[in-house]
Parts: structure tokens; sequence; C-alpha cells
């Protein structure tokens, strides 16, 4: 077995590690055998995305969200529209999570037009929403705790219909209104979770990874990995985002928005 991994724009959409996911996913597909290739596309390439089975996209502050808006708009938008109505995976870092919706106002009061993949806009608040958080995936997506950190001014709003990926427990998530957290549309997982998310994650991480290996080959299992690494790593952020004040099975938000 084999994915193709598309790294959208990781010259410009690259805050706070997020690469790190993508090393994370190449690393638990070879750690079990299963081959990958990583291929960036970056400002100016536009690779044929049909040969993709996962695209991923970090994060960006809000001038480099600008700078990447005339060459998504030259092609590469409607190649990715048809790549997520087809099935293909995506994770979506905080900016590259924005960008599939349909519009970001940013703090200077430009509005950015987006993919319009997802329906759903962001527009950026007063206060920037920072700092470690904590959530529950939804059981669509395998119901699995995710701690992660946060930095933010933008305000996702889903519309009636469009699942989020999760429920904060603690910290922000997607407006510090709804509780939701991130989205989750067809096989796109986006969220706001950095650091990167997926290696102190490794049940999201795989969950993401079954996705897109079982579109390409039907039904599959992943075999488990030693993951003592990983889970302390998971156990101690959590500790740190509820400062061991909330017990994990009742955690809510421990940070007033
Ligand atoms: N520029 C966007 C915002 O501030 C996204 C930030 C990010 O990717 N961390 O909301």
């Amino acid at each position: 077995m084999e994915l193709k991994i598309c790294h959208l724009y990781p010259d410009v959409l690259n805050l706070y590690g997020d690469t790190g996911n993508v090393i994370c996913m190449k690393n638990r597909l070879q750690w079990r055998g299963i081959d990958v290739s990583v291929a960036n596309a970056p400002i100016g390439e536009t690779p044929s995305f049909s040969e993709f089975d996962v695209f991923f996209l970090g994060g960006g502050q809000d001038f480099e969200q600008e700078v990447l808006l005339d060459d998504l708009h030259m092609g590469k938008d409607k190649n990715l529209i048809s790549a997520i109505e087809d099935g293909k995976t995506f994770l979506a870092i905080c900016g590259g999570y924005q960008m599939l919706g349909n519009y970001y106002q940013n703090a200077a009061g430009h509005r950015c037009e987006f993919l319009g993949a997802i329906d759903f806009y962001t527009r950026s608040a007063e206060k920037r929403m920072i700092g470690n958080y904590l959530f529950r995936c939804v059981p669509s997506c395998g119901g699995s705790e995710v701690v992660g950190f946060e930095n933010h001014s933008g305000k996702t709003y889903l519309s009636s219909g469009v699942q989020p990926l999760g429920e904060v427990l603690c910290g922000f998530g997607n407006n510090a209104e709804d509780r939701t957290e991130g989205v989750h549309y067809k096989n796109v997982f986006g969220t706001y979770s950095h650091g990167p998310v997926l290696p102190k994650n490794p049940e999201l991480c795989d969950f993401i990874l079954q996705t897109a290996l079982e579109r390409k080959y039907g039904k599959c299992e992943l075999p488990p990995l030693d993951d003592r690494a990983e889970q302390a790593a998971h156990t101690v952020a959590i500790g740190i985002t509820t400062k061991g004040k909330i017990k994990r099975h009742n955690a809510r938000s421990c940070q007033k928005p």
C-alpha cells in the first residue's frame, strides 16, 4: 500500500511547526511498512492533484493568507474543490482551515475570498484567542481527546448542517462562543490546533491516515504502534492545559473565553 501526500503552500503556511504534521503522518505510515511520498505545492506550482491521497495545509498570518490568494484563484481552487468533493483526505490547520471556507475578513478589514468548499466563514475578532486547549472529536471522527495550541484572531462560524471536528473542553476553539472546534466535511479535517497537533494526538493521526487508506484500498486496520512516548506527551500537555485542576473525564472550559 502507498499514500501520496501533497503539502500545500509550505512556503507561506507553516506556523508553530505545522510541517511536523506531515512528518508525523509519514513516519506513522512508514513504521507500519506503508509506502509514502510527500510533494510540495508552493506558490507558482500546481502539481496534478488527482494523484494525491492526502492534502495538508498549515497555518499562516493574515498577510501570508493574502499573499497566496492570487495563486489560489489561478486554478488551484478548482482542483482542490474537486479533490474535496472526490473524498480526498485533507488536514487543514488554522489559516489553512480558514482557507477552505467562504471568506476570512482579517484584522485589517480585508475580506479574503477563499475556496468556498465548505459552508463557513471567519471574521477577525478584537482579542486574539491564544493558549493551550483541549477538545473531544465527534464520534464520527473517532471521539478522541485532542490537546493542542491555538493562536488566531479569526472567529469561525459553521453554517447549520456543517459538522465540527469536535467539542471544546477547555479553551476557545472556532469562536469562543458555541464550543465548536474545527470542521469535518466528507474527508476534510480542519482544526485550529497548532503544535504540530498530530505527534501528541496519535489517535487523531491514525484516524486521518485510516480515512485515506480506506478510500484508496477499502476497509483496512492499521496495526497498533508503541505509542508510549506519544501518550506521555499527550498526558503532560493535558495537565498543562487544564493546569491539573480539572479531571480529564469531565474537563470543561478551563479558560474563560
Ligand atoms: N491569520 C489567521 C488568524 O489570525 C490564522 C492564524 C493562524 O494560522 N495561526 O486567525
